[in-house]
């Protein structure tokens, strides 16, 4: 017996009896955990809840969750893959070699860019888990994480876990969205340690040139910083638009990994399952987080994603056809009513301007107070989200059409 357990064992004996409760130390979260930013729709999910308890029918065009169930053949070769008692035992932690190696092959048939299974791909409980455990891999307590001013919360939410800072960095539409990194100050950039970027974008829509990339890859490799490129919406375009890998840019890999995720793709949100790839060096330490705070995802969520990644792509297809459609509805409706807005080339939102004269926060509670449909406020995402709100388009076309009518009728009275 250790000294540890030795002394544990003589508490537990009674000999020192424990004092009473009201005198013990209070248990403490983490400090870090306070320094989390509140929940930003708290106030409009409260507003939506108290109207759903009056009996009210709300109709939510605020969620980033695909309607549409997980394609057939993919629930299909789930339901072998389960049965299969090999796949009962611990998941290899890195992902089997056999969706590794899907996840490469995929990556080869669809951008072009080559890829070793073994050292440069990692499977993700979801590409969520990847973008907040690579901080951990990363991010020492005082570094600084660079991150778009309005995007995913996983980005800085994974730095203040580790006790770092987040330089957020500014977005406009002058900018075409595209997150400007040339003015982060020397002093910021000395501690910085990760970049995170993600286009085709959630939620703008807007989607990133070669150029940017290039530009984003240059800056990286001068300041010894890992560019974490988020590509969660790669499979949803629209108009012929194909949006590429950031692996595709000469010398991405050096320093470079890319977060790619099946939720969007192939409408498995509830599965958890993503892929990282991209450099060595960041494969390998995400993979020694990993191993120390995960066992991999089940080996038969693996075997289906192998099957989606690797099957007939038709259903990506379909959902994009659908998809467009009520890009079509939402952006004519709203552009008849006054309402500006882009008409995105990919993702699965629109970003439309809110009439002038109100916020953000404004036009969604009015929206929600007098037609019950929820959007998203820009500014929940950060300061230069004010003045937009994003309209997800997972919501059955007749439902859609029954919110847009309401938004119509609010708008012209
Ligand atoms: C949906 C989404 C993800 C990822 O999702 P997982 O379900 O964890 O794979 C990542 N980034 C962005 C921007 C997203 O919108």
């Amino acid at each position: 017996m250790n000294r540890q357990s030795a002394a544990n064992n003589q508490s537990a004996c009674g000999q020192e009896p424990l004092p009473p409760p009201d005198l013990l130390p209070h248990i403490r979260p983490a400090r870090n955990l306070d320094a989390l930013p509140p929940y930003l729709f708290a106030r409009i999910d409260a507003q939506r809840d108290a109207l759903l308890a009056s009996g009210a029918d709300v109709i939510s065009l605020g969620i980033g969750d695909p309607d549409m169930p997980t394609p057939r053949h993919i629930v299909d070769a789930m339901a072998v893959a389960i049965r299969d008692p090999k796949n009962h035992r611990y998941p290899d932690y890195a992902g089997s070699l056999s969706y590794r190696q899907a996840c490469c092959d995929w990556m080869r048939h669809r951008f072009g860019v080559e890829l070793d299974p073994v050292n440069e791909c990692l499977a993700l409980i979801g590409s969520k888990e990847g973008i907040a455990h690579i901080h951990t891999a990363f991010v020492n307590p005082g570094d600084y994480v660079l991150a778009p001013s309005i995007g995913y919360p996983v980005y800085s939410g994974g730095a203040t876990l580790m006790h770092a800072n987040t330089w957020f960095l500014p977005m406009s539409a002058q900018n075409n969205w595209l997150a400007n990194f040339d003015r982060v100050p020397a002093e910021v950039l000395a501690l910085a340690r990760l970049l995170f970027l993600g286009y085709p974008n959630n939620p703008t829509g807007a989607v990133a040139t070669n150029e940017y990339f290039d530009a984003a890859l240059d800056f990286c490799r001068s300041h010894g910083i890992l560019l974490v490129h988020d590509n969660a919406y790669s499979e949803i375009s629209f108009d012929n638009y194909r949006a590429p890998s950031l692996l595709e840019r000469p010398g991405a890999r050096d320093v470079a990994i890319e977060m790619f995720s099946l939720s969007k793709s192939y409408n498995m949100t509830g599965w958890r399952i993503g892929f990282a790839v991209g450099n060595a060096t960041a494969i390998k330490a995400l993979a020694t987080v990993k191993n120390n705070l995960d066992s991999g995802q089940f080996t038969a969520i693996q075997d289906a994603a192998i099957a989606a990644l690797s099957g007939p792509q038709d259903s990506v297809r379909e959902m994009c056809a659908l998809y467009q459609r009520r890009r079509d509805l939402v952006v004519t409706t709203l552009r008849r009513l006054g309402l500006n807005c882009e008409t995105p080339r990919a993702t699965i939102y629109v970003w439309a301007q809110v009439p002038a004269g109100l916020s953000s926060a404004e036009f969604t509670s009015q929206l929600l107070a007098r037609a019950h449909v929820v959007v998203t406020p820009g500014s929940g995402y950060g300061p230069d989200g004010e003045g937009y709100v994003r309209i997800s388009l997972t919501t059955p076309d007749a439902r859609l059409e029954e919110a847009l009518e309401r938004i119509g009728a609010l708008v012209w009275n």
